[in-house]
């Protein structure tokens, strides 16, 4: 037993050292795809459903010093382990909304914190504050977040691992998240920091208390979109993209946005998408947008892409405005672990 409370010494030792790098010269940010699968779909091809990672810091700790996750669906945990980043190295994680591709990886992850660090330190979890929805049922991610564990604890599971362990908390996993919840506004609010990292967020178009979030470090920024849609879910409008998440990424330097490719059209595909769904967002994977218009360039790379990629999906997604763009850099369909590092390397 010393020795778990060494390890746990160790860990938080190691983490207080690397938050006080944060503020160092020189800091870089990653961003990077932990999960690409969208929709409550059956699984596809080893993809993880959707997440994103966002690690700033500097070249000394590989741009590591403040870890966020961004939505946590299917196998967050095994990308991140891919990554070398383990559950108990993240300081919080943001849940756009409470639709299960976006959430049924947290249950994974807080567990892992829960049995290797019961002790803490807690994690936050930031999202929406509850919602009732015009069908009269509430988006809850508060009760989300407090019942995470539930099924483990009624088998008993958590009390048994409670007993070998006495500093893992009696309560399981989610007596160690800190949950913090806001209402999403039509404008950017901050709604955490920590050193010189900010994240705002900003109402947004899909479910009830749904919202998308903009990390700004001094290395650069990104925006994390989530499934956000047009205000108006169908045609006719006058473009398909969200107003909000292009109010939040103005000067980003990367935007990660869920979308469906027109491939996946009813039209057009053996298993297609309902049309109702389709008109909501335009290209199916995650899209990791560089913005190439800032002076230094400092954003763009290459990194493999997914499928084919029309040239005139290039800049924003529109249905009916040609030649309205909003981003200027690359669109880029990224699959699993795509990443992208500003300053680029
Ligand atoms: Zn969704």
């Amino acid at each position: 037993m010393r020795g778990w409370r060494a390890a746990m010494g160790i860990a938080l030792a190691t983490h207080l050292i690397t938050m006080s790098s944060a503020t160092v010269a020189a800091p870089c940010l990653v961003v990077t795809l932990t999960g690409t699968a969208g929709g409550p779909q059956q699984p596809f091809n080893g993809l993880a459903s959707s997440g994103t990672l966002v690690r700033y810091g500097e070249d000394a700790n590989n741009c590591g010093a403040v870890k966020l996750q961004f939505d946590a669906g299917r196998g967050t945990t095994m990308r991140l382990s891919q990554l070398g980043v383990g559950t108990e190295q993240l300081n919080a994680v943001f849940f756009t909304h409470m639709h299960n591709d976006h959430t049924e990886g947290f249950a994974d992850l807080v567990q892992s914190r829960w049995a290797f660090h019961g002790i803490g330190p807690k994690i936050d979890a930031v999202c929406s504050a509850d919602v009732v929805s015009l069908q009269g049922f509430t988006v809850s991610c508060r009760k989300f977040v407090s019942h995470i564990a539930d099924a483990f604890i009624q088998s008993g599971e958590i009390a048994q691992r409670h007993s070998e362990v006495k500093e893992r908390t009696a309560g399981g996993p989610a007596e160690l998240v800190n949950t913090i919840t806001f209402d999403p506004k039509d404008e950017p609010q901050v709604v955490w920091t920590i050193a010189a990292v900010s994240v705002s967020a900003i109402r947004s178009t899909h479910i009830p208390g749904n919202a998308s979030y903009r990390v700004d470090t001094p290395a650069g920024s990104v925006v994390i979109g989530g499934d956000a849609a047009n205000d108006t879910l169908a045609p006719p409008r006058k473009w398909s993209t969200s107003d909000q998440v292009e109010t939040l990424a103005k000067g980003a330097d990367i935007i990660v946005h869920s979308a469906i490719h027109p491939v996946m059209g009813p039209t057009t595909a053996a298993e297609c998408i309902p049309m109702p769904i389709i008109a909501r967002r335009r290209c199916r994977c995650e899209v990791l947008d560089v913005n190439a218009s800032d002076p230094a360039d400092r954003g763009r790379s290459a990194i493999s892409l997914q499928g084919a990629w029309q040239p005139a999906d290039r800049g924003r997604l529109q249905e009916s405005s040609p030649g309205r763009w909003v981003f200027t850099g690359q669109v880029i369909v990224g699959t699993d672990l795509a990443s992208l590092r500003v300053p680029a390397k």
